[in-house]
């Protein structure tokens, strides 16, 4: 992945300079560039931004005023902020620091220290990305996993609910995969669930997401999709499963899945647990209707 740095400062000789000490140091593969703290604020939204170095005294937004606008934005208050100041002003490193900012470097530059002060800010915020992928990633199929996965769910539902679009939850169960394990063995069993993440994610449009809920249990989240259109998806998905060939030891092997599949939002439907437990009922519901099939949250209604 691409370093990338932002320098915002209103003098564009500032900028130029920053932007020439830090371009030999073969820490950024992109440089951006902006004036105040509304321009950098929009920069922000456009790029994935590693290390943001940032001038305090700036016509209209000023560095403060942009880091308190990072504070309350979650997607970028992770950000390292350097702040630059102009002079040895104690009362505005602190408060810079206080609101959030990662390190200061004062006016005039040693650009011997500017590297080393962006070098560190750079490996930690490389650092905090690859646990944060760690965190959220299974192990075994390095599908998104249940922590990731839930967190996936309340940005959706909370989006769902601000856009007024809806969203589908498939749950997904391998069929008798207690019987695949006894028959070939955990590790061959394992082997089976990685296969079966990968043609998941083969079947999917590209803004669905898969995710490992917990054993032989997967979820699909669809954003900005309806119970039709997702129930498409899961038919394709169940029927692309159960014509999955495997290799060498697993060639005799025939893998079946059950999905269940809920709206949200929809009568009885208003919460991220509510969404759950109605896939999951459905699921239920393809599990003793006979396997291998797919129900919907409504045809349960209707049946029961
Ligand atoms: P059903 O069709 O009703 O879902 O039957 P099932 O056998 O799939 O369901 P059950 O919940 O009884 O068994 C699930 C099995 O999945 C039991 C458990 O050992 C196995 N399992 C869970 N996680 C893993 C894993 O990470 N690797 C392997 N190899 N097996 C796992
Ligand atoms: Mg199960
Ligand atoms: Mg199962």
């Amino acid at each position: 992945m691409a370093n990338t740095i932002l320098i915002i400062d209103d003098s564009i000789t500032v900028r130029r300079m920053i932007h020439q000490m830090l371009e030999t140091a073969d820490l950024f593969d992109v440089f951006l560039e902006a004036e105040d703290g509304e321009q950098g604020y929009e920069m922000m939204q456009e790029h994935d931004i590693d290390v943001i170095l940032c001038d305090l005294d700036m016509p209209g937004i000023n560095g403060f005023d942009l880091l308190r606008r990072m504070a309350n934005a979650k997607e970028l208050r992770d950000i390292p902020v350097i702040i630059i100041t102009g002079h040895e002003d104690r009362e505005q490193k602190l408060l810079g620091l206080n609101l959030g900012a990662s390190d200061f470097i004062t006016k005039p530059f040693d650009p011997a220290e500017l590297k080393a002060r962006v070098k560190i800010q750079l490996k930690l915020k490389i650092l905090q990305d690859h646990l944060r992928e760690l965190a959220n990633t299974d192990v075994l199929t390095k599908l998104c996993n249940r922590r990731c996965m839930l967190n996936m769910l309340t940005r959706e539902t909370d989006r769902s609910l601000r856009t007024g679009k809806p969203l589908s939850l498939a749950m997904i169960d391998i069929d008798h995969f207690k019987k695949i394990n006894d028959t070939y063995g955990h590790s061959l069993g394992d082997k089976v669930l990685i296969e079966f993440s990968r043609q998941v994610q083969l079947s999917l449009r590209p803004y669905d997401q898969a995710a490992r809920f917990g054993g032989e249990e997967f979820a699909i989240i669809l954003p900005e999709t309806n119970l039709e259109q997702a129930a498409h998806v899961a038919e394709r998905v169940r029927r692309d499963v159960s014509e999955l060939s495997f290799q060498d030891d697993l060639k005799n092997l025939k893998m079946t899945i059950s999905i269940g599949v809920a709206p949200f939002p929809a009568t009885g439907i208003r919460s991220l647990d509510d969404l759950i437990r109605e896939a999951d009922n459905a699921l239920y519901l393809a599990k003793t209707n006979g396997r291998n099939r797919v129900e919907l949250w409504r045809e349960r209604r209707r049946a029961s």
